[in-house]
């Protein structure tokens, strides 16, 4: 059988949000089968637990944001994407987060840090089988025309797999490259997926400071651009290290949904709202989807088997 999973023993991280600048802290704890991934606010008098679903995402503006219910005048947990990231890339099925703010700490602004937190403190198997979502007809949203126009969709496949083209008009990009393909039967996310870096303009982030957003954000936890070259001194992690950004992004964005996906994803400069658009779309539509369980692993897509080996 192919089972759940969740963490061996509890782990801790110590950050900054990159919109607030505002220390925080994160206990990833083990949790029961069927729990899901689950974000506590701790520093509340009273903790409030937000249960990540596609209903619980309340804000996509510049970060995917929950609330209970996705209720707006709840309290929030802000820019989650990077962490569940590492959680699909590790295939966790369940997870307790407990923070002491409303904001993720960005960390590298990448998913690698998370990744290396969560492989330190183990990977245990759960005696119940593990639950995907099936994709089994097309689903496609759409939004603008023309130059502003954006997509995603997802096809039925055995297995899940991401295709994502940017239209980034920059010298830097134009370089290297705006389309990228990732495949989980590769067992590679680590390698190749999770170091790359969250990206921005180095005007925009003076924008968004004056607006008293982005306070945590700089060369140590994204890519900074001006409008002709990469300005961190250490250049790229990847070649392609835009791009592939917005696959981690995407990766963690459809993982809200709560359960893996066994899907083709294909994406024209989507983002945090539309890939949230696409899961809603994908779950009012009873048609397009079932849920599946392995009970003879070697029947299950290639690399959703395989523990991802120590880091
Ligand atoms: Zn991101």
């Amino acid at each position: 059988m192919l089972q759940q999973r969740t963490l061996k023993s509890l782990t801790r991280a110590v950050g900054v949000g990159l919109h607030s600048g505002q220390r925080v802290e994160l206990t990833l704890r083990p949790a029961p089968i069927d729990t899901g991934i689950v974000f506590r606010r701790v520093d509340l008098a009273n903790p409030v637990d937000i249960p990540v679903n596609a209903q619980s995402v309340c804000d996509t503006r510049m970060a995917s944001t929950i609330s209970p219910n996705g209720d707006p005048g709840l309290p929030k947990v802000n820019t989650i994407e990077h962490l569940m990231s590492a959680c699909a890339g590790l295939g966790l099925d369940n997870l307790i987060v407990d923070i002491t703010a409303e904001e993720v700490p960005i960390l590298d602004g990448s998913s690698a840090s998370f990744v290396y937190l969560l492989q330190s403190a183990g990977i245990e198997l759960q005696k119940a089988p593990k639950r995907f979502i099936k994709v089994i007809k097309p689903v496609e949203v759409r939004e603008g025309e023309g130059r502003t126009l954006k997509w995603a969709r997802l096809d039925p496949y055995h297995g899940y797999k991401l295709a994502f083209e940017i239209d980034f008009d920059h010298p830097a990009v134009d370089q290297t490259g705006q389309r990228v393909e990732f495949d989980f039967s590769s067992g590679q996310y680590k390698r190749d997926i999770a170091r790359a870096r969250t990206f921005g303009f180095a005007k925009d982030f003076e924008v968004m400071r004056a607006r008293g957003l982005g306070l945590g954000g700089g060369m140590d936890n994204a890519i900074v651009v001006d409008d002709h070259r990469v300005l961190n001194s250490d250049g790229l992690r990847y070649d392609d290290e835009f791009v592939k950004h917005k696959i981690l992004d995407a990766i963690g964005d459809l993982y809200v949904v709560g359960r893996p996906l066994l899907a083709a994803y294909s994406a024209y400069k989507s983002g945090h709202a539309l890939n949230n658009v696409l899961l809603r779309a994908l779950l009012a539509d009873p048609s397009a989807y079932e849920i599946v369980t392995f009970d003879d692993e070697a029947k299950a897509p290639k690399g959703m088997a395989e523990l991802a080996p120590a880091w």
